[in-house]
Parts: C-alpha cells; sequence; structure tokens
C-alpha cells in the first residue's frame, strides 16, 4: 500500500522480480484495457482521469481472473484492496502474508509525480529526474512512445492525494487489526527499496510460509 507517486509500482515489480512472484497491478491492467479500447476501459476511462476509484463491479472480476491464473504462485498485488468490499473479497479468497505500507511525505509525491511517464502496455515506469529512459521519451526495451498519465496534473494528484488518505485508513486498520501492516517510511525508492529488501529476507528466512515459493532461495 502507498499513496500515488510513493513509488509503490516500482518497489512491488521490483519484489516480484527478485522474489519470483506475480504481480498483479489494477492500475495497470485498467490502463491496458483503455489502450485497447475495450468496454471496460471506455467505462474506467472517465473515474481515473477524473482521480477517482473505478466501481468494484467493474474491477473485481479482472482482479479475481489474475488471482486465479497466478495459481500456486506467490502474488504481489499492488494498489489492491482500496476499499473495504476489495480488502473483505480479497480476504475470501486468499490469505495475505502480509501489508507493505509505504510511508512518503507529501512534498516527495508530488515531485515525484511531475515526472513520471509510463509505458503502457508493460507498466514500467520511468522518472525523468530520477530514472531516465536511456532516449527521452521512448521505452528502453521497445524504443515505443512513453506518455505522462493524464491523472498525474496537479489538480487531479491533489484529488487522488486527498481521496487516498480518506479511503485508506479504514483499509490500514483492517490490517492493522490483524496484525499484517508493516510499515516502511522514506522519502525516494532509494531509501525505501533496501527497507523492504531486509523485511523480505527475514521474512523469507524465518521460513514463513513464502520461503518455498522463493525463487531467490532456490537459486
Ligand atoms: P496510483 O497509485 O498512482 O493512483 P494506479 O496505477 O495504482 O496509480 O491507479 C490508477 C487509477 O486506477 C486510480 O486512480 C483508480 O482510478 C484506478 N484504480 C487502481 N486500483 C484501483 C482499485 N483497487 N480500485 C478502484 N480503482 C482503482
Amino acid at each position: 500500500m502507498g499513496a500515488p507517486g510513493s513509488g509503490k509500482g516500482h518497489i512491488s515489480k521490483k519484489m516480484a522480480a527478485d522474489y519470483g512472484a506475480v504481480h498483479i497491478a489494477p492500475g495497470d491492467i485498467l490502463r491496458q484495457h483503455i489502450q485497447k479500447g475495450t468496454k471496460v476501459g471506455k467505462e474506467a476511462a472517465q473515474f481515473i482521469s477524473d482521480g477517482r476509484l473505478v466501481p468494484d463491479e467493474l474491477l473485481q472480476g479482472l482482479i479475481d481472473r489474475e488471482i486465479q491464473r497466478a495459481d500456486k504462485k506467490s502474488i504481489i498485488l499492488d494498489g489492491f484492496p482500496r476499499t473495504l468490499a476489495q480488502a473483505r473479497h480479497l480476504d475470501s479468497l486468499v490469505d495475505l502474508d502480509f501489508v507493505l505500507n509505504l510511508d512518503i511525505p507529501d512534498s516527495a509525491i508530488v515531485n515525484m509525480l511531475k515526472s513520471r511517464l509510463v509505458h503502457v502496455p508493460s507498466g514500467r515506469v520511468y522518472n525523468e529526474q530520477t530514472n531516465k529512459p536511456k532516449s527521452p521519451g521512448k521505452d528502453d526495451e521497445t524504443g515505443e512512445e512513453l506518455m505522462r498519465r493524464p491523472d498525474d496534473n496537479p489538480v487531479v494528484v491533489a484529488k487522488r492525494l486527498g481521496n487516498y488518505y480518506n479511503q485508506n485508513w479504514p483499509i490500514l486498520r483492517f490490517y492493522q487489526k490483524r496484525f499484517k501492516v508493516h510499515n516502511v517510511a522514506g522519502r525516494t525508492h532509494f531509501i525505501l527499496w533496501p527497507k523492504v529488501r531486509r523485511y523480505m529476507n527475514k521474512r523469507l528466512h524465518k521460513g514463513s510460509g513464502l520461503m518455498h515459493r522463493c525463487a531467490r532461495c532456490h537459486r
């Protein structure tokens, strides 16, 4: 979990790659639907560009399918759940090992979103200040055009941050009551990532249920 622009996408993708898990991000899935012009994409587009959450009915089926597709592999959910209804539904599907909560000051978030660029088909994220693409405006792997997300403009960002804090605390509370939450604080991913790794490694080597699914440990 983390506010819009907290870098949770970047960190959760690194976690998935390093620890051999399937990364599931509703925001990426929705943007791909919008780019392909599907029915879901058409319905979701207005909510996203206004900085509002997409209705559960539209999203739930997509996420359930992704979780089923992951089968017995570990999964990392990036940006899900964002409502209590989603959290309760998720609880009925899987027993989460833990919830990582990224705690970043708003000033760092606003700064980060000003310079974010995304490659929509893959969900790869760049930053004009901290993680530049090799050629300006182009994806490193495909050479395709990068885009600035329409919901990264300052007016929508302020709204998204406000919505996030309002909507997020009941979900955090939901998981705190279940002793699932681990907070990680810092201004940039250079500070956050080593803390996340330390936590992951500690959990894995304590012999939690994750151990046998850790690709890293089997190398
Ligand atoms: P950010 O964390 O920067 O908001 P995401 O890519 O996670 O970026 O989400 C982009 C948008 O997609 C959200 O503002 C919202 O409109 C929609 N979205 C993402 N996840 C969810 C979710 N779990 N429930 C409802 N809408 C969602």
